[in-house]
């Protein structure tokens, strides 16, 4: 089966504890991967809220460069994709095609110099906030009516400008609005889940899923047990129908937040998906329905909106 996930911590997870992404006792590496043909997996280099400045913007980069390494030892079975064409044309002869991503805008330590130079490393996609406040705004832990800091608005600018898609999952209500305000195309919620079915701060109500809807966005579908309100594939079934009945056939996708999140050990990490999709097809879900939340929504996506950065020289 082809599958395409839109958020997992593993880059963070293997860097901090020395694995590869080859083979590793995490949620995800390609080995356990295989199972999934084509297999496109956006890997987010987490920041966490404990850095800022220099020390944020220099821990994003040594991750970045062990995703490098990585990429490198493990060709040509797995590379990252840093346009949309090369994710079309690449998929189906990999075992992953990656997409990197960086998941704490604190990692461009308050210089808007710098998201330039993490676009030149080949990052495509940035999540403003992590829980806490940061230069751009504030978290999903903060006070909702707070919207992005005037840095925030600036530094999204120059996202959309080099062809970053901004990431709104962890930003709080006020912030996300002035996303919507101050940016002219699509942006994505890689992993989150639908606030109506468990009223969370990290989930998404009605009105702002219909506003990514009306976009042209994505909302991929967290795992997380405590924004699902409930560890079950019941519960995953009832957040994605959710979406579905605000008009989300073509803006639900998948995001894990695998090896960022507990799993219940019977879902098995990558594995999950696989059982997921058979759960689905016995609760009705029909084949179509299943491959455009599985795969085709988020590679239709990315595949027309993702774009190498043009950079001053
Ligand atoms: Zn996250």
């Amino acid at each position: 089966m082809s599958l395409f996930d839109l958020h997992c911590d593993t880059l963070y997870a293997a860097y901090q504890n020395g694995y590869s992404l080859a083979v590793n006792p995490l949620h995800i590496d390609l080995t356990r991967g295989r199972l999934y043909t084509p297999w496109c997996q956006v890997f987010a280099v987490w920041v966490p809220d404990s850095l800022r400045g220099n020390a944020a913007f220099s821990f994003c980069c040594k991750v970045l460069e062990f995703a490098r390494a990585e990429e490198a030892a493990c060709s040509p079975r797995f590379l990252f994709a840093r346009d949309g064409k090369t994710l079309k044309e690449e998929g189906h002869c990999r075992e992953c095609v990656g997409i990197l991503a960086v998941e704490n805008g604190a990692a461009i330590g308050g210089k808007i110099e710098n998201i330039a130079e993490l676009a030149a490393r080949g990052v495509r996609i940035l999540t403003l906030t992590w829980n806490g406040e940061n230069e751009w705004g504030y978290g999903c832990s903060c006070d909702a009516r707070l919207g992005l800091k005037p840095f925030g608005k600036a530094a999204l600018t120059a996202l959309e400008e080099v062809g970053i898609i901004p990431d709104v999952s962890h930003l709080n209500e006020g912030g996300f609005w002035d996303v919507v305000a101050h940016t002219t195309k699509p942006f994505i919620a890689t992993h989150s889940l639908s606030a109506t079915v468990h009223p969370h701060p990290r989930n998404l109500n009605d009105r702002q899923f219909e506003e990514i809807v009306r976009r042209g966005g994505l909302v991929g579908l967290s795992l997380c047990g405590e924004h699902l309100g409930e560890s079950s594939f019941d519960r995953v079934r009832r957040h994605a129908e959710r979406f579905l009945s605000l008009g989300g056939e073509k803006t639900l996708a998948l995001g894990g937040d695998l090896d960022g999140t507990v799993l219940p050990p019977e879902w098995q990490g990558i594995a999950v998906y696989e059982h997921l999709r058979e759960y689905l097809s016995q609760k009705g879900w029909n084949d179509s329905l299943i491959e455009a939340v599985f795969f085709k929504n988020a590679a239709n996506f990315l595949e027309s909106t993702l774009h190498s950065p043009k950079l001053p020289v």
